[in-house]
């Protein structure tokens, strides 16, 4: 059976990811961060449909907290096959001027910096060289990456935009490793992130301006991360799919 891990797995596109996956024949480690009751009820409805599962707290902006995240994974489950870096953080919408050091290194920290340090320890427990079967790892960027986000969260996209420059040096430096590293750019998701950014209504406030004139759902962008985690995108690595309704 194949392992995957997602970071943030408990809540928005990590849970539809973890449910989806599921589906596929995955055995499922959902990591969390605060929220037991989501993380648990996700491993609850993975196991009412005969799936495999299981929940592990971490902070992955916390060196020690990743080591034990990865560990404990490995001793349930096995070396790892497939990472979803999905995990992230918005602050409330500003202007960059207004920004405080602080929050810039509290977004960097958690949407950069624990990608870093989890991508270190799948490829510890993936690669060819270290006894380990190959795997792929898919990144969850951002539209933002692109847009700049400004007015509202420049130092977010600015994290995005690291993420999308981490996926094409990192996906070239392990290809022989038998690692494929992939990114997904969603946009407009109903999740709650956006209130985290202090408006929960956004996606509806801008969907008018969405060629497809709609937001998204958590699980449209689950399918391109399972297509990209999957052996049907074998021939690619350091590509982006961008699940943003056309904008
Ligand atoms: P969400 O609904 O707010 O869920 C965030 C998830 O990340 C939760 O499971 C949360 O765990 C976890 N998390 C946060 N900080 C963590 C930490 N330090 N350690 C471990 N887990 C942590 O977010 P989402 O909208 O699904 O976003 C998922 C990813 O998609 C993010 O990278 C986001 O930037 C990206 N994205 C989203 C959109 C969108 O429109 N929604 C658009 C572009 C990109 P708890 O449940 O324990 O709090």
């Amino acid at each position: 059976m194949k392992t995957m891990l997602i970071t943030g797995g408990s809540r928005g596109i990590g849970a539809a990811t973890a449910l989806l996956a599921a589906k596929e024949g995955y055995a499922v480690i959902v990591n969390y961060y605060r929220n037991k009751n989501a993380a648990d009820a996700i491993v609850s409805q993975i196991k009412n449909e005969r799936g495999t599962a299981v929940a592990i707290q971490a902070d992955i902006a916390k060196e020690q907290d990743v080591a034990r995240l990865f560990n404990e994974s490995k001793c349930v489950f096995g070396n790892l096959n497939v990472l979803v870096n999905n995990a992230g953080i918005l602050e409330p919408q500003m202007k960059f001027e207004s920004m405080s050091m602080d929050r810039i290194i509290n977004i960097f920290t958690t949407n950069v910096f624990a990608q870093f340090l989890c991508t270190q320890e799948a490829i510890k427990q993936m690669a060819l060289s270290k006894g380990g079967n190959g795997g792929a790892i898919v990144n969850i960027s951002s539209l933002a990456a692109q847009s700049g986000a400004p007015g509202e969260y420049i130092d977010y996209a600015s994290s995005k935009g690291a993420i999308d420059t981490f996926t094409i040096g990192l996906s070239k430096e392990v290809a022989n490793e038998g690692i494929r590293v992939n990114a997904v750019r969603p946009a407009f998701i109903y999740t709650d992130i956006h209130a985290n950014g202090g408006e929960p209504g956004r996606v509806d406030r801008i969907k008018n301006t969405i060629p497809l004139k709609r937001g998204g759902q958590a699980k449209e962008v689950a399918e391109a991360i399972l297509w990209l985690a999957s052996e049907k995108s074998s021939y690619c690595t350091g590509t982006f799919i961008d699940v943003s309704g056309g904008k």
